[in-house]
């Protein structure tokens, strides 16, 4: 009786290690796809929120950008060519902006730059507008021109990662109202 007591104790604690393993893998898996947005590669909201909550007393600045015209591009070119040029537009950015990029939702992103200071972050975005515009961007063979609005705020204003990303969002609505393509 006390073999088997024993053998089946072991079989058990062996089985349950096992099965906590798969769980904390499974786990895993489902957090990396929950933080990163599927289409672009970038940062979803979920992902970025780790982020954005110790920001509080640090320097920092948040940008908000929106594809510009973005709907004609659908319209246009259909919902896949605009799925490509989100995707293509989020490319850039990761590679120009200098900071980890997040899909905000649509055709929206937000940049968050830690430890630096508006002038620094501006000459950054300034950068990244400029590519963005420059950029070669085709669908079957049509040139296609990608710009984004900037709109900025730095934490001068407010410790609060939320009032930063209100201003952010009221600045970007004036870029948009000023004619667009702009920081
Ligand atoms: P504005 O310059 O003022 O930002 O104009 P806009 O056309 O970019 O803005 P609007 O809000 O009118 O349209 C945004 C469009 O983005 C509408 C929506 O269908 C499209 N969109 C949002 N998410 C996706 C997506 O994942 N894929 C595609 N293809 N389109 C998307
Ligand atoms: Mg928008
Ligand atoms: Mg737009």
């Amino acid at each position: 009786s006390f073999t088997i007591i024993l053998v089946s104790s072991t079989i058990f604690n062996v089985s349950s290690a096992l099965a906590q393993g798969r769980l904390m893998r499974k786990n895993e898996i489902l957090q990396e796809a929950a933080s990163t947005d599927s289409l672009t590669g970038v940062l979803t909201r979920y992902g970025l929120k780790e982020q954005l909550e110790p920001l509080q007393g640090k320097q920092a600045v948040i940008a908000l950008g929106d594809l510009d015209d973005f709907k004609r591009i659908n319209d246009t070119y259909g919902h896949i060519c605009g799925d490509y040029v989100l995707a293509t537009a989020a490319r850039l950015m990761q590679e120009t902006a200098g900071t980890q990029v997040c899909r905000w939702g649509g055709e929206e992103f937000l940049l968050l730059y830690e430890e630096m200071d508006e002038k620094a972050a501006l000459l950054r975005l300034k950068r990244l507008q400029g590519e963005l515009a420059r950029a070669k961007v085709e669908w079957q063979g049509a040139p296609i021109r990608v710009t984004m609005t900037f709109g900025v705020a730095d934490s001068t204003h407010s410790p609060q990662p939320q009032a930063l990303i209100r201003l952010a969002d009221e600045n970007l609505y004036l870029g948009k109202q000023e004619g667009r393509d702009r920081v």
